[in-house]
């Protein structure tokens, strides 16, 4: 018997680690193509480019856990899976044999493709080494330009400007974060981030880039020293593809994380699966949703299968503001507010039809934990309650 995992990210690694954790003795090989031990992507857009958190931070464990729990870690890029003789190729030539396969392959950034992008001051962030290019170059820059406004070149755009430079953030749509949170929450981080001094652009179009500006609309340029590119991901299905695994907007999988080949499961960003708290298959991009996928795997793998139900939860740090979301608001019909977003605390309840579907919480993480709960209870909570400061959210949980 034997595990092998492909990317040493943070479902990789959580679906090794659940496996010991879950007395799991056979050979685990984790095949991963960055430099270095595991690590959490979380602080690269936050506490590591304010140079507050070192690249120590944010690795999952030291290089002992591995030695200490058998978890053999492999530098290398998987180029193919051969399903019929049960091994993985490396780039190297190497071949690796496994019983059970684990394709935690992640996603890439999606690429700009305007006049100009070829400069060297146009920059992408996902890994550590970007990470630290970005912190690096953001010492000498003094013009930052951020493009797309969701949460990855929102973060960077605080970080910069925290760090004082000026700071651009050029958003196509007509709202920040319009993919995932409500109006109301999107006009207050415009705000937040306007009274901080970005300059927030909405319908902006970008035309090229520069050597030292951005070109937007007809007329409009922006001084840049630096660009900073955030315009969401491409999950890396190309290697299940061309095993001849099915993959829409990631890999294919059932409600057990199960490829059709039964040997084989996908997990985290690359993993496309069906959820209770949605209408669709979901791909979703986020810590919990890679480390909760990963443990039902592992748990799968030593016998445990069950369908995967974990309520989907994601935060985001933006200067002093901490914006937790609980459950999908997609297919909402109405929302409600909890709190006054002038006192910079309140929380948004989305409603489709009877049913609460997500709340986004802005520095209440009381009413975070009690939404996570209420959400996957299914709890009939209505909207009149929601609003009601005096009432107790974990009196609807009763
Ligand atoms: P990844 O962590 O991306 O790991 C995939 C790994 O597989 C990569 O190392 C990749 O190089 C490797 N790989 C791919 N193909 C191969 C191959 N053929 N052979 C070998 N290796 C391969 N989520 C939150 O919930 N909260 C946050 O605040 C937050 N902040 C973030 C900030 C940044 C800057 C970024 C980039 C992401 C952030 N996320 C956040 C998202 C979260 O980090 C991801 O959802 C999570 O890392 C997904 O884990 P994963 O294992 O699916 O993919």
């Amino acid at each position: 018997m034997a595990v092998v995992i492909i990317g040493g990210g943070q479902g990789g690694f959580q679906t090794a680690a659940s496996l010991r954790a879950e007395g799991y003795q056979e050979r685990i090989t984790l095949i991963g193509d960055e430099p270095g031990v595991p690590y959490q992507r979380p602080p690269l857009s936050k506490g590591f480019l304010l140079g507050k958190q070192e690249q120590r931070h944010a690795e999952l464990r030291p290089a002992a856990f591995y030695e200490m729990q058998r978890i053999t870690l492999v530098k290398g890029r998987v180029a193919a899976i051969d399903r019929a003789s049960r091994r993985v190729a490396l780039d190297s030539g190497d071949h690796i044999q496994y019983d059970t396969l684990v394709l935690a392959t992640g996603a890439r950034n999606r690429q700009l493709s305007h006049e100009g992008v070829a400069y060297e001051n146009v920059l992408y962030l996902r890994t550590l080494g970007e990470a630290a290019e970005i912190r690096q170059r953001l010492e000498a820059a003094n013009d930052v330009v951020v493009i797309g406004g969701g949460f990855i070149g929102l973060e960077v755009a605080a970080a910069a400007r925290t760090l004082s430079k000026q700071v651009t953030v050029i958003e196509a749509q007509e709202r920040l974060m319009a993919r995932v949170v409500a109006p109301v929450v999107s006009e207050y981080f415009r705000i937040e981030h306007e009274a901080k001094g970005v300059d927030v652009l909405l319908n902006a179009t970008l035309r090229g880039i520069g050597e030292k500006e951005v070109l937007l609309g007809e007329r409009t340029r922006r001084p840049a020293d630096l660009v900073i590119a955030g315009i969401g991901v491409v999950p890396n299905v190309e290697l299940a593809i061309e095993a001849g695994l099915p993959a829409g907007n990631g890999i294919t999988v059932d409600k057990y994380l199960r490829t059709p080949d039964e040997r084989i499961y996908a997990i985290g960003d690359c993993a496309e699966c069906p959820s209770l708290f949605a209408e669709t298959c979901v791909r979703l991009e986020s810590v919990q949703n890679a480390v909760d996928q990963a443990t039902c795997v592992a748990k799968a793998i030593v016998g445990h299968s069950a369908p995967y139900a974990a309520v989907p939860w994601f935060w985001t740090d933006q200067y002093d503001i901490h914006l937790q979301m609980a459950g999908l608001p997609a297919g909402f019909d109405h929302v409600v507010t909890r709190g006054n977003p002038e006192t910079r605390k309140f929380s948004v309840f989305y409603f489709r039809g009877e049913r609460l579907c997500a709340v986004d919480s802005v520095n209440r993480p009381a009413d975070h934990l009690a939404a996570r709960k209420l959400i996957g209870a299914r709890t009939a909570l209505n909207p009149d309650q929601a609003m009601d400061e005096d009432f107790d959210l974990k009196t609807a949980l009763n």
